[in-house]
């Protein structure tokens, strides 16, 4: 409640019409307040990031998480645009990874096994008889070290992690140091970087649930998305991928332009029903490398748009098909089928196993790096979106 009152104070304090925000100037800042405690009496940290635009990007040290995401709609008026919790508690006994970064690996490896070097590893089971986002004490499930900077104009956080040898059955200690900016066009920026003494394999990801709406009761039927992709990765009924790359063409996973989620969500598609809607990994255009646009989202009633960029070969799309309103989330309200939806940016799932999806080892010497961009702007309403 406390929470609640103090983002809308924030909110308000930032001002709500575009007229307002043009005339005031907003600082760039950074702050840093005690978001709980953990049970072992350790403290949890909240960094409010401000841009000079007005956004507001909140994290906590705990799982490195985005919290809030505070973004303008078409008129000016800002709004929360991620799912989280109200409480360190929410975030302890979370089972969805809202807004969590996770890894080592992001997504499944089948049957939690993968070789290398000729040595087998078996991680943690945690998803039926495969092993996702890392098992289960993943990177959402630790105290991050956080470095906050606000040097150059624009509000910065860097938080580290050490992940030990063999932790949930992974070799080599890994440092991770994700790098959280919030831009001054309003985008959320999140530079990875990981070194290991050992091989390994790492493929971190943000796990943020958007509903661009400003209204986690809606669910994100309405938004409209595009992938840059022309291929998917089918999976069996345990959402391990089959090995195929397969054509989206003719099929309900054709976003190669903008589609409203909702329109073919439920059709009789094998691949849909084993996802129990959207959760898959798209083959993004134009491989490896540099960093280039992934997608974009769109919600019509606000006009709020957020493009994906990212360095990354794949994007898992997700609907919040598990969400089924068990969880209190943050103002007390339950997240239903389908109000949020992630667009996670990295390597291929399985890839360990799957020497043709590419590969996820990291080797002593060896720097480990992505970038990904969530950059928020807003479109005027269209005729055909006129009602
Ligand atoms: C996966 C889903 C999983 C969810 C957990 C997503 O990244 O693709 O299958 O249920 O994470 O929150």
């Amino acid at each position: 409640m406390m929470r609640s009152c103090l983002l809308w104070l924030l909110a308000l304090s930032l001002c709500s019409t575009e007229a307002c925000r043009t005339n005031r100037k907003v600082q760039s800042s950074m702050k840093t307040t005690v978001f709980g405690k953990l049970r072992d009496g350790r403290e949890v940290h909240q960094y409010t990031l401000t841009n000079k635009a007005g956004m507001v990007a909140q994290i906590i040290d705990y799982g490195a998480t985005v919290t809030s995401l505070l973004v303008p709609d078409r008129n000016g008026k800002i709004e929360d645009v991620v799912l989280g919790y109200d409480s360190v508690q929410g975030y302890v006994d979370g089972t969805a990874y809202l807004g969590a970064l996770v890894g080592r690996y992001g997504n499944r490896i089948g049957k939690g096994r993968f070789q290398l070097d000729g040595k087998e590893y078996q991680l943690t089971i945690n998803d039926g008889e495969n092993h996702l986002h890392g098992g289960k004490i993943g990177f959402n499930k630790v105290l991050w070290e956080a470095k906050p900077d606000g040097g150059s104009g624009e509000p910065s956080l860097v938080l580290q992690y050490v992940s030990r040898d063999g932790e949930e059955g992974y070799p080599g200690t890994v440092v991770l140091n994700v790098r959280y900016t919030l831009t001054n066009k309003n985008e959320m920026r999140i530079e990875y970087e990981g070194t290991t003494n050992r091989a390994t394999i790492l493929n971190p990801t943000q796990h943020s649930y958007f509903n661009l709406s400003g209204s986690f009761t809606k669910t994100i039927l309405n938004h409209q998305l595009m992938i840059e992709a022309d291929d998917m990765t089918p999976v069996d009924k345990g959402l391990i991928p089959t090995g195929r790359i397969a054509s989206i063409a003719n099929t309900p996973f054709d976003f190669r332009n903008l589609t409203a989620i909702g329109a073919r969500i439920d059709d009789s598609d094998e691949q849909l029903i084993y996802g129990r809607g959207y959760d898959h990994n798209w083959v993004l255009r134009n491989g490896h490398g540099e960093v280039r646009k992934a997608a974009e989202l769109y919600e019509p009633a606000s006009g709020r748009l957020m493009t994906v960029l990212t360095n990354q070969p794949g994007l898992q799309f997700y609907t919040g098909n598990f969400l089924d309103g068990s969880a209190k989330g943050k103002n007390g309200i339950a997240y239903g089928h389908r109000t949020g939806l992630c667009l996670e940016a990295q390597a291929f799932p399985d890839t360990p196993n799957r020497p043709e999806f590419g590969s996820v080892t990291l080797r002593p010497g060896q720097r480990y790096g992505q970038t990904t961009i969530y950059q928020f702007s807003t479109r005027q309403r269209s005729k055909e979106n006129r009602t």
